[in-house]
């Protein structure tokens, strides 16, 4: 990727949310828009009532259909609640485009001839409505950026990358409120900590997005999680306790629900 446009009633919005931390060293083209600027008449008027039965109002096709028109050819992408789900995977596939234009609309959102005739995806930041596109356009670019600006071996481990969480994290004091950090990350012995830090991915994945699980390749060969986990089971005595825990709490947390029924 060489340039990333943006189009907005609130261009300001993502440009501050980008100028933070590791991502303003980027080298990307980066263009911030403002949608009022093709806007019609002495107020530059940009919406319109939706013709369906039912308030809202509407960002016009034809304001955004002029902006598009001046930006060159690009992969047009609007945010939407409607739109395929952003993942990491999504993000390898938008990355290899040169020049992408990101839409964030506001109000009931984009007249649908719009994205019939203009837009190549609508992506979605999650399940949930918000009040404009800005934090998810500030969002889609951010992962963009922070891919680009770090080194493949800084993210490789990250969660998702391989389709599994990350381990987790230990820094100073050694102890903290009486609770040490794993033996295993001190003893220097690498092949261990590669295991264990392995294991807990596992763990932390199927306790907490088994989802994710559903396609992962253990190994190289598509088995049934359920016999890795079993092994974990066996082998890890922290992990099983861990395991334990989280079974007793589901467990109590059904109780709880049939009680209230
Ligand atoms: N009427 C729309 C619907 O129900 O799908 C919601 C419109 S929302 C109030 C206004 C704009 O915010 C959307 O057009 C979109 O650009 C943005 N937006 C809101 N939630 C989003 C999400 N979860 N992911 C991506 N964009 C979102």
């Amino acid at each position: 990727m060489k340039k990333i446009t943006v189009l907005s009633l609130f261009p300001q919005m993502i440009a501050e949310a980008l100028s933070y931390g590791v991502i303003k060293r980027t080298e990307l083209d980066m263009q911030f828009l403002n949608l009022r600027d093709w806007g019609e008449g002495e107020f530059k008027r940009v919406d319109g009532k939706s013709v369906s039965p039912g308030p809202g109002m509407l960002l016009r096709a034809d304001i955004a259909a002029a902006a598009l028109k001046e930006l060159g050819a690009a992969y047009v992408v609007h945010m939407s609640p409607r739109g395929t789900p952003l993942t990491a995977e999504k993000l390898k596939q938008l990355i290899k485009h040169n020049h992408l234009i990101v839409i964030a609309s506001r109000y009931e959102g984009l007249d649908q001839r719009f994205i019939d005739n203009y837009v190549d995806e609508e992506i979605s930041i999650g399940d949930y409505v918000l009040s404009g596109g800005e934090l998810p356009a500030a969002v889609l670019i951010d992962a963009i950026l922070r891919t680009e600006v770090l080194s493949e071996d800084a993210v490789a481990d990250e969660s998702f990358q391989e389709g599994l969480l990350e381990y987790p994290h230990y820094t100073k004091p050694l102890n903290f409120e009486n609770k040490t950090i794993p033996s295993y990350l001190l003893s220097g012995n690498h092949a261990l900590i590669n295991e264990k830090r392995y294991t807990e991915q596992l763990l932390a994945t199927w306790l907490r997005r088994p989802d994710l699980l559903r396609d992962y390749d253990i190994c190289g060969i598509k088995s049934d999680i359920k016999n890795p986990l079993k092994k974990i089971k066996k082998e890890n005595m922290l992990l099983k306790k861990r395991l334990q825990d989280f079974e007793k709490a589901i467990r109590e947390n059904r109780n709880v629900r049939r009680n209230q029924r």
